[in-house]
């Protein structure tokens, strides 16, 4: 893990405006996006303790899952790559012969294997005997489910809660994070943090389910308060609206978000705060989970 060392702890920043002062909270930031140039925010909390099991039990290749704009392939592909392991992407829906998307460039230049199946397959991503095959197939690489959100992940997630604590003695009364496959909710919620969570995709319900399945009936949990109504359009869609958002956001507070998954967190927490959802005096920390490797580039702001 020597070539993957990331700046931590990364900054928890108080933020001021308006709306923030109309609701009578607190509300800081957590600069996970901070935490390294390439394997950023909540992937490298994930990809952690995955990588120490993988490197312990003498592994050179890593298997993973992910779509054509998954920050997860691009951080395990930079991860692979600094650690000397190699890596294989199941990458969904994509035929081998078309333009690649700038991520999965991104991942081949860093000597991933990019290996396409068809949406029909992909579904058996969860499906042990599938991965089972699959890996034989490969050789038995050490395996990282999609979105890296193993049991193994939790923990990483579960460090940045106390990470919080430790450099501010602040125990929030929420975190707010957005959703993608739940992992990084579930490993703040392991360590009995409340979580508000704003699902990235359209129809989200079945997260609910998806996050109690990573926690594997653990007890004394944080309490999940899931948000469903802010995923503009569905996972990877947005609305002009939330593009503006992102701008004014920058405008205000110099914090770039990008339009996947923390542009929906942020505006959530102010559409809530400004729904009267909190009480004063509350403190909330929003995670900044990163991912501004797939901004668009007409938002990027200096
Ligand atoms: C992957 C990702 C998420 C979603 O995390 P899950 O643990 O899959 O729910 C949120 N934000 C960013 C920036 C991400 O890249």
């Amino acid at each position: 893990m020597d070539k993957l060392v990331p700046s931590l702890p990364t900054p928890l920043q108080l933020l001021t405006d308006d709306i923030i002062s109309k609701a009578g909270i607190q509300l800081y930031i957590k600069r996970d996006d901070l935490i390294h140039p390439e394997v950023s925010g909540n992937k490298w909390r994930k990809l952690k303790y995955n990588l120490d099991d993988a490197l312990r039990q003498g592994k050179d290749t890593l298997l993973t899952f992910g779509g054509a704009y998954s920050n997860h392939l691009y951080a395990t592909a930079a991860a692979g790559k600094a650690l000397n392991l190699h890596t294989i992407g199941i990458v969904r829906g994509e035929v081998a012969n078309e333009k690649l998307s700038p991520t999965l460039v991104f991942c081949q230049s860093q000597g991933m294997k990019l290996v396409f199946i068809s949406r029909e397959e992909y579904k058996r991503r969860h499906d042990p005997i599938y991965i089972h095959e699959l890996l034989h197939s490969f050789g038995n690489p050490y395996f990282i489910p999609e979105g890296g959100s193993s049991a193994l992940a939790l923990r990483g997630v579960g460090e940045m809660v106390e990470e919080v604590h430790a450099q501010s003695g602040i125990r929030p009364d929420y975190f707010a994070t957005a959703v993608g496959t739940g992992g990084t909710a579930a490993g703040i919620l392991s360590v009995g943090s409340n979580v508000i969570a704003f699902s990235a995709l359209k129809g989200g319900d079945f997260l609910e389910r998806d996050i109690q399945m990573l926690l594997e009936n653990r007890q004394e949990t944080g309490k999940l308060n899931l948000q469903t109504d802010y995923h503009f359009g569905g996972y990877g869609k947005w609305k002009p609206e939330l593009l503006t958002f992102i701008r004014g956001f920058h405008n205000r507070h110099a914090i770039q978000l990008e339009q996947v998954y923390t542009a929906k967190m942020m505006f959530g927490l102010f559409d809530l705060m400004q729904k009267g959802f909190f009480k004063p005096g509350q403190i909330v920390v929003a995670v900044h989970t990163g991912g501004l490797q797939g901004l668009l580039p007409e938002l990027r702001q200096m």
